[in-house]
């Protein structure tokens, strides 16, 4: 027989390895089985979003965005700097040490919560038992009271177009490049798709999207997504929608992408070709026959409210459950599962839940698009506020886009706030503040704002909403 745990996690991404720290911080005795390896055969935690996903993604970003403005928008300040050369290799070691700091602050975090971080291959048993196969040692089966499963998501391959880790490859592969490719395709115009075509296009790929949908980021405020386009497209991004992609065949070193799009069939030749059509829950190898999961027709596993499953003591949250892909909804149902289990009431308000896709600029939201509001039926009011009419973003140089906020009619209750712009992903929290506190536009009217920031710029929305906007002139 092996270890006996209160609590085994499988999977230490941002949901299971906060989990397991909450559990923890119950009293309970935690482990937490992870089996992430990366290129170099190291093991870290952290899953997806620390080691190939967020993080190492950001770190680019910010890179790539600092290299563009240097090139593009110093010379506005006065300041005039001539030879700016990007050091790719140097940006990627950059990144690899942020990642590596992040990993290894969650070992120090288990260690400081005693949590028992094991490295290797979890799979769930009958009756709350876990097999754990470690990378070098003895299979276990380990004895738990409860057991939660967070094992995360993985790349959508596309059967026309699979990855062979050179020409046509996956998110991860895309962060890895030490050059920038001179064409750069990338299938999928959603979150990752235009996060890695921003970043290659900065260091200086020619990069085309190919998107199936006929509209241009569908999940956003059509006004939003109307304008992240149009900035999109001046950044030298292009992007091809209702391109359905029907092949994409490697020939020496480059690819060939045929798609059909509506002037009829097209094809695409790139160095490289990054698919990024969405993610699918990971769970293989995870479950035994007789675990007693059940998964959904997506491949989803099936949880209620609470990220109960069908077993009993056995929880699942994160990626691998329903709901929106985020590393902060999989953190927090970590949090409420653990507190669940500890005889706590727990909850998670998925109405809230704050999205940002880190292009230049940002764009984030939370709550309801003014689409999804007019179809409710609710009658409902907008308003909106121009960065470029606010004086942080002018002293910023980052004047592009708005903020607007979608406000019921009746009760003045905050329905949707949506921010493109400078920080955005910044400024949602304090609509998602109000939200949760089931705020009114009213509330954020009446509070007091610093000047000059970029906050203001949700303030005087929230003002616009009832015609009120002092530093704009309202329609
Ligand atoms: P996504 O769902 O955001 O976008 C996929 C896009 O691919 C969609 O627009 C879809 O219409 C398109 N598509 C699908 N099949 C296609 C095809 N055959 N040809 C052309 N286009 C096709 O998925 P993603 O960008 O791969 O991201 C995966 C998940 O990771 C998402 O859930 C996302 O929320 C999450 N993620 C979040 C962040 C963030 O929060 N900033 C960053 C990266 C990823």
């Amino acid at each position: 027989m092996g270890r006996s745990f209160d609590v085994v996690v499988i999977g230490a991404g941002p949901a299971g390895y906060i989990a397991a720290i909450r559990a923890s911080q119950h009293g309970m005795n935690v482990a937490c089985i992870d089996e992430w390896q990366n290129t170099d055969g190291s093991n870290a935690f952290g899953g997806t979003c620390l080691n190939a996903g967020c993080i190492p993604s950001k770190a680019l970003l910010e890179s790539s965005e600092l290299f563009h403005r240097a090139q593009h928008e110093f010379s506005k300040h006065g300041i005039n700097v001539s030879g700016v050369a990007v050091d790719i290799q140097k940006m990627q070691k950059r990144k690899a040490g942020i990642v590596r700091q992040l990993t290894g602050g969650i070992a120090g975090l288990f260690k400081a919560n005693k949590v028992s971080g094991l490295v290797g291959h979890g799979r769930l048993l009958t009756g709350k038992k876990v097999e754990f196969t470690p990378v070098d040692g003895d299979v276990e089966v380990l004895d738990s009271r409860y057991v939660i499963l967070a094992s995360g998501s993985t790349p959508i391959e596309l059967s026309i177009a699979p990855f062979d880790g050179e020409r046509i490859v996956d998110s991860l592969v895309a962060l890895e490049f030490e050059q920038a490719p001179a064409t750069l395709g990338v299938v999928g115009g959603g979150v990752i798709g235009l996060e890695l075509g921003s970043v290659w296009s900065r260091l200086g790929s020619e990069v085309t999207v190919l998107e199936a949908m006929d509209d241009f980021l569908f999940m956003v405020d059509r006004q939003l997504a109307k304008e992240a386009g149009r900035q999109f497209k001046k950044q030298g991004l292009t992007i091809r929608l209702g391109a359905k992609v029907t092949a994409a065949k490697v020939s020496g070193n480059k690819v060939t992408v045929d798609y059909e799009d509506q002037s009829g069939k097209q094809s695409l030749t790139v160095d490289k070709l990054v698919v990024a059509v969405g993610r699918r829950p990971f769970t293989d190898g995870l479950l035994a026959d007789d675990s007693g999961i059940q998964l959904d027709e997506r491949g989803f596993i099936e949880v209620d409210d609470e990220c109960r499953t069908a077993a009993k003591g056995v929880f699942a949250i994160g990626d691998c459950v329903r709901g929106p892909m985020l590393a902060h909804k999989g953190s927090e149902e970590g949090v409420m599962a653990a507190d669940l289990i500890a005889g706590e009431i727990a909850e998670v308000n998925y109405n809230v839940i704050p999205s940002v896709i880190y292009t230049a600029p940002e764009i984030a939201w939370v709550g309801k698009t003014e689409e999804e509001v007019q179809a409710s039926g609710r009658e409902y009011k907008v308003g909106s506020f121009p960065f470029a009419a606010s004086a942080r973003a002018k002293a910023m140089e980052q004047t592009a886009g708005m903020v607007k906020i979608v406000s019921a009619a009746d009760d003045d209750e905050i329905l949707g706030v949506h921010i493109i712009g400078p920080m955005a992903g910044e400024l949602i929290a304090e609509a998602v503040l109000a939200m949760e506190f089931s705020g009114s536009t009213e509330d954020i009217q009446r509070t007091i704002h610093a000047h000059p920031s970029l906050a203001e710029a949700l303030h005087e929305a929230a003002l616009a909403v009832d015609k009120r906007a002092l530093n704009f002139p309202n329609t």
